[in-house]
């Protein structure tokens, strides 16, 4: 990935101001998903994190992380696996409870998601306290899954996120604030 396009994908990323609550500086990600060009440049930025080892599993956390896991998963040729917030999967979960940057929120996946031993990406669409994708590599770990990679497309790095999250994965991120 040039550094030219990255500084062009960071164009695309829409800060608003107090949402969903005051004092909360939201990356809106829409901008990126509506330009063809930047969307091509965030999957494949995704995609190159995972480098030469083969993934089985791309977990996508909901809701964004859908959106970007599921276009990850289909360019890696691996499945797609939803992290859902409680009460949306309709077949037997596991489920964990965490804090998010702001609320409490609690997430579950489908227990016959992952085979032991699968390697699995996780990706999403922001790295804030990390809460949720500790909670989510915790799922993971519970299914038997190979957790090789942590991919975000975004890590607000003041929040510190990364230190929530095992240092023994990858983990990055394309853009940085
Ligand atoms: P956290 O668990 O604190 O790392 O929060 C990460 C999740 O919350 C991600 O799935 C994001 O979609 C969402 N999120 C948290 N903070 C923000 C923010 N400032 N802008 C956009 N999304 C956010």
């Amino acid at each position: 990935m040039t550094p030219e396009s990255i500084a062009r994908l960071s164009a695309g990323i829409r800060d608003v101001p107090d949402f969903p609550k005051p004092g909360i500086l939201f990356k809106d990600i829409t901008p990126v998903l509506a330009h063809p060009e930047l969307w091509d440049i965030a999957i494949s930025a995704l995609i190159e994190t995972a480098g030469d080892t083969r993934i089985d599993k791309v977990v996508g956390i909901d809701a964004r992380g859908f959106i970007f896991g599921a276009a990850v998963a289909d360019r890696l040729k691996a499945g797609f696996i939803p992290i859902r917030k409680k009460g949306k999967l309709p077949y037997q979960t596991f489920e964990k409870a965490y804090t998010l940057e702001y609320g409490e929120e609690v997430i579950q996946v489908h227990q016959d998601a992952i085979a032991e031993g699968e390697n699995v990406l996780l990706v999403d669409d922001l790295l804030a306290t990390g809460g949720t994708a500790a909670a989510a590599a915790e799922l993971i770990d519970q299914l038997g899954g190979n957790l090789v990679g942590l991919a975000f497309l975004i890590e607000l790095t003041f929040l510190k996120g990364r230190d929530n999250l095992p240092a023994s994965v990858p983990l990055h991120s394309i853009l940085s604030y």
